[in-house]
């Protein structure tokens, strides 16, 4: 099947390959703060409170009506609100905040000794990721690998600090590809290519630039986007304090393994075509044994990660393990409504921040049309 050409697969058609659109300002990843609140700071009816962190909301006869935030190392402030809550500290917080507050599965709110203000069975369900496992192939030519050593480093950081050019504002992806494995409108697999190789050996940690190779290399990753899996986020304890289980369940499904095996073959395919392989020097550096299922099965089991897009554990909709309705707003609970990643059912084909954002401008659109 033929990938094509697609330039904007955020317009009409998602399926193709492109370069990967980002949301970069002067050379620097733009963030929703630097975006969004930085020119709303001067604003007398807004105050932003940093490093305080919120133990529960505060629930007077089923409505919300504020938040108590951590104070020092033992005490707390109670902040009140007159009209709603928003509660916006991502899937994974979001429901532990929600429990913490008596609001969820009333087996898990009791194992914890938690006092049940309101039993939603769906908080913390539903957990999904886009997980994925890649190729990767040493190169003819230098590539990013190459800007790892000291001294290249050290000019990258001064480019970007006097010129705001050079490979600090590039993303460590380039390029990408939305496919279908059944030729439908809708992609199941999506490709990132990346100009930067791993350790042949699985040592390399995606977040220690330290544990790359220094020998170039490129790599492609697969990734599927619609694993039939559901995690779950559970509480540890019912300490703010204390992070909450995160429990993935990445591959429980037999459905994302299968599926999750086409993708990586067809990696390989891609990695192994004329115009890819013109740069590579020698065979695929990972994975090594590539001809049968079972060795690349454990190629999936030794390299899978998450692609750190959680979403789906205050999914909205109608249904028993529905958490807030169409307007974002907790069932069950007046003035208080959940705005952000853990409100999607399903997750979207794709990287998560642009929809993220998306449901943060038609919930703004709809807290405007109320008040
Ligand atoms: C390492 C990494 C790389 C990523 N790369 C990309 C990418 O390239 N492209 C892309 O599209 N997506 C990417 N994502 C995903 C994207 O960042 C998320 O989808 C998006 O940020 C979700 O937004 P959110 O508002 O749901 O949650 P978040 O952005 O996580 O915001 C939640 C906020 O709530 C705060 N918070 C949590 N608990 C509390 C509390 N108790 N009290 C006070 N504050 C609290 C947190 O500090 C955080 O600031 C990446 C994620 C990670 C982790």
């Amino acid at each position: 099947m033929v990938v094509t050409r697609n330039d904007d697969y955020n317009g009409a058609q998602q399926i193709g390959a492109s370069l990967l659109q980002f949301t970069i300002k002067n050379n620097q990843r733009h963030s929703t703060a630097a975006a969004f609140l930085k020119p709303a700071m001067k604003r007398k009816n807004l105050t932003v409170r940093t490093q305080c962190q919120v133990k529960s909301i505060l629930i007077e006869n089923g409505r919300a009506v504020g938040v108590e935030v951590m104070v020092g190392q033992t005490g707390s402030e109670r902040i009140n609100c007159s009209k709603e809550v928003i509660l916006s500290a991502g899937a994974i917080q979001s429901p532990q905040l929600l429990m913490l507050s008596g609001i969820g599965d009333p087996i898990e709110l009791g194992k914890q000794g938690i006092n049940i203000i309101h039993a939603l069975p769906g908080v913390g369900k539903n957990l999904q990721d886009h997980v994925w496992t890649g190729v990767s192939v040493n190169s003819i030519i230098p590539t990013s690998n190459a800007l790892l050593s000291p001294l290249n480093m050290g000019k990258a950081l001064l480019q970007h600090l006097l010129f705001k050019k050079g490979p600090l504002g590039n993303s460590p992806l380039e390029a990408n590809a939305f496919y279908s494995s059944i030729g439908e409108d809708r992609p199941d697999i999506q490709f990132h290519f990346a100009p930067i190789g791993i350790a042949d050996d699985y040592s390399t940690d995606m977040y220690n630039l330290k544990t790359f190779p220094r020998k170039s290399g490129f790599g492609i990753m697969a990734i599927l986007l619609h694993p039939e899996s559901r995690g779950v986020i559970r509480l540890k304890n019912s300490n703010p304090k204390d992070a909450p289980i995160i429990d993935h369940q990445v591959l429980a499904h037999s459905k994302d393994r299968e599926l999750l095996l086409v993708a990586l073959k067809k990696a390989i395919a891609i990695a192994k075509t004329k115009a890819m392989s013109a740069y590579a020097d020698g065979d695929l550096s990972l994975p090594k044994n590539y001809e049968d299922d079972q060795s690349l099965q454990v190629h999936i089991n030794k390299s899978l990660e998450t692609l750190y897009h959680p979403v789906g554990t205050c999914k909205m909709g109608t249904d028993q393990g529905a958490v807030v309705d169409h307007e974002l707003k907790v069932h069950g609970i007046r003035s208080l409504r959940v705005v952000d990643a853990s409100i999607m059912p399903t997750i979207v084909s794709g990287n998560t921040n642009a929809a993220t954002i998306m449901i943060a401008e038609k919930a703004a659109d709809m807290i405007q049309q109320q008040s």
